[in-house]
């Protein structure tokens, strides 16, 4: 790559940023798009619940949305991992894994999260496959099946009765004592929702598909599909080295254009918010990339 002065440079060229670099594509922008290729649903085989795309993979999605994103000249892509960035007179200078060097005005994150598999074996195995974050990406698969619930106290309460909507043939596993309240527990029974309180050893499983939960007690139970939501951490810390605020949740905090609280810092897609879903990623890098192509007219105009 002989040119290294970019407009914006764009971290994170999943769905979020390859929709921010359409955006200043179409807006006649220089654009680089730094992606380490590791996007939070790698492992998923179908994605659900984005009009025009719903069953597709998630490997075909971007690669339509990347052939899409390449017809504009001025964006530009890197493969590698952007390891740090400081802010320079002019905008900001990235550094990647290799020592390579950008510089650009403005700089969106569009970096995902990392979920935190917990120590249950054949839990990551079956990530995204049969043991499932969201109903609204695969409850629909799942629907009317054995399904088990992994949660406890409020959140196991809420989830559960979230779920009880797709199945009837549900159970809560707390993995240890319930911290359930009395009326919690209640409501649950009352929905012939059960409650299991064993200490969960590992999930039985074959290429992700769940069979049993198997418990430390060497008992086990069949069961076809698990909910469960694995804690996350940011993929980067440039963007806090940076200056960039993050909410109590450990989120980039942006305002409604997505602009963070450093000046010529945007941030989009599942690094900012808890509602995670493609099309809610695409949205966000729109108005990231819109908003910083503005800001960049009203500077030189
Ligand atoms: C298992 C699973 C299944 C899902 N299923 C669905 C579904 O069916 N339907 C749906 O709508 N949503 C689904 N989602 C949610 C959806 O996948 C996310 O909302 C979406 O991928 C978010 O897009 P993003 O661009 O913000 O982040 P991601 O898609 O996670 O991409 C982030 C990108 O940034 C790159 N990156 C990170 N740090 C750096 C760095 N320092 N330098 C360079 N590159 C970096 C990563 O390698 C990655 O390519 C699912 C999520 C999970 C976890």
């Amino acid at each position: 790559m002989t040119n290294n002065n970019f407009d914006v440079i764009i971290i994170g060229g999943s769905y979020s940023g390859l929709s921010a670099a359409m955006a200043l594509g179409r807006s006649l922008r220089q654009v680089l798009v730094i992606d380490s290729g590791k996007p939070c649903n790698r492992q998923t085989p179908h994605s659900h619940n984005f009009l025009t795309q719903d069953g597709e993979t998630p490997k075909n999605i971007s690669i339509k949305a990347r052939a899409q994103v390449e017809k504009y000249e001025a964006v530009k892509f890197y493969a590698g991992l952007a390891t740090s960035g400081v802010k320079t007179l002019e905008g900001f200078e990235i550094t990647t894994e290799f020592n390579d060097k950008f510089i650009s005005k403005k700089l969106i994150f569009a970096t995902g999260v990392k979920d935190i598999m917990p120590d249950i074996k054949g839990f990551s195995e079956s990530w995204g496959i049969s043991v499932i974050h969201c109903p609204y990406c695969h409850g629909y698969e799942v629907r009317h099946e054995k399904t088990g619930i992994l949660g406890n106290g409020e959140y196991g309460f809420e989830f559960s009765k979230m779920i009880n909507n797709w199945t009837k043939d549900l159970t809560l596993f707390t993995n240890g004592k319930s911290t359930l309240t009395e009326e919690q527990t209640g409501k649950l029974k009352a929905h012939n929702i059960k409650i299991v309180e064993e200490e969960i050893d590992s999930f039985e499983q074959t290429n992700g598909q769940v069979e049993y939960v198997i418990f430390k007690n060497r008992h086990k139970k069949p069961i076809q599909a698990i909910y469960a939501r694995a804690p996350f951490v940011q993929h980067t810390d440039i963007p806090k080295t940076l200056g960039c605020e993050l909410t109590e949740e450990g989120y980039i905090s942006v305002d409604p254009f997505q602009r963070t609280t450093v000046q010529g810092i945007y941030a989009c897609g599942d690094n900012t918010t808890f509602k995670r879903s493609v099309s809610n990623a695409v949205a966000m890098g729109t108005s990231a990339g819109a908003i910083a192509n503005k800001e960049i007219i009203d500077e030189a105009f």
